[in-house]
């Protein structure tokens, strides 16, 4: 029997394929070599609420995910971290990015407690703030893909005297806010005309409460692109229009790494937090540690597998270094 140490030390071969899928079920931090060339998961939630269905996970299932994901050394990144390379991560740590589509209530609600607001701790945003205080290094990074003009209940939360609020706290606690479009339009039934506006309007209405504010993202509703490309990645007037570095699919499986030759922002693969295919993707990396990114602890180099120096994309002022293989 190989020593489960001995068996993740060699995750640049097969060793750990080889012996019971046991070995390698919690793949612990520290004995993951550094691969900035691996894949990350970009989950994608929808509804946090009861009872559990296709597009709902339960407040207790989410707490479990989280859990779940953290014993096995990933770590929440910011999405715009992970597109400009800036992955800066506890040596032997995996980046995992949280989305949440279509502002429902119970992504984040504020209740009412001795006369005034407190997020509600059994809320998207509640639950990964204490999730965050019992684990700090897992952080809270998340992105909430916006419907600011959708009928309630998915109008920003649904709580619309306290929508200033909500945005404002996302804003200041360095949650990302991302385009979803205006109410939720399948932009491949529209023309250039409704496609621009529902990017350009769902990004003025966040603007009334969040003065200034610029959409870095989209997440496509139903993952339908509009018959251009370009018509999603940037339009408006000048200086105050709307500009996406990355354009979210709602399928696809894990994403490459941001350094990875191949890396396509604009087409950006999630996987859908269901029961299902979350635990067939923490399963697949379980088996596979040698597919995971797991990082070098150092922000300013690229440490890639013996080998694999030709794999990255030509670099944006990191250094590589190449991995000894064993
Ligand atoms: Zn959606």
């Amino acid at each position: 029997m190989v020593s489960r140490a001995a068996a993740l030390a060699g995750v640049a071969g097969l060793v750990a394929l080889a012996v019971s899928p046991l070995v390698a079920q919690t793949a612990r931090p520290a004995e993951l070599s550094p691969n900035e060339l691996g894949r990350v998961m970009i989950l994608e939630y929808h509804k946090v609420d009861h009872p559990e269905e296709r597009w709902t996970r339960t407040p207790a299932n989410f707490r479990r995910d989280l859990q779940r994901l953290w014993e096995r050394g990933y770590r929440t990144v910011a999405l715009g971290d992970y597109l400009d390379g800036k992955i800066a991560l506890a040596k032997g740590t995996t980046p995992l990015i949280l989305t949440f589509d279509d502002s429902s209530p119970g992504q984040f609600r504020y209740v009412e407690k001795n006369g005034g607001w407190e997020i509600d701790p059994d809320c998207a945003v509640g639950i990964l703030e204490q999730f965050e205080r019992e684990h700090p290094e897992f952080g809270h990074a998340a992105t909430f893909y916006v419907l600011p003009g959708a009928s309630p209940p998915n109008r920003l939360f649904n709580q619309p005297d306290l929508v200033g609020k909500k945005l404002a706290y996302l804003k200041s606690r360095g949650y990302e806010i991302g385009n979803h479009t205006l109410w939720h339009a399948n932009l491949a039934k529209y023309d250039e005309t409704v496609v621009r506006k529902q990017l350009l309007e769902a990004q003025e209405w966040v603007q009334r409460h969040l003065p200034g504010f610029r959409f870095r993202t989209l997440a496509l509703p139903m993952g339908s692109y509009p018959k251009e490309l370009a018509w999603a990645i940037s339009g408006g007037p000048q200086g105050a229009g709307y500009r996406h570095d990355a354009i979210l699919m709602v399928a696809g499986g894990a994403a490459l790494s941001p350094h990875a030759r191949g890396f396509d922002p604009y087409h950006l693969p999630r996987i859908q937090a269901t029961e299902a295919e979350l635990g067939y993707w923490i399963n697949h990396f379980d088996q596979r540690p040698d597919e995971r990114y797991v990082s070098d602890g150092d922000v300013a180099t690229v440490t890639v597998p013996g080998g694999k120096t030709a794999m990255v994309r030509p670099p944006g002022g990191a250094r590589v270094l190449e991995r000894a293989s064993r």
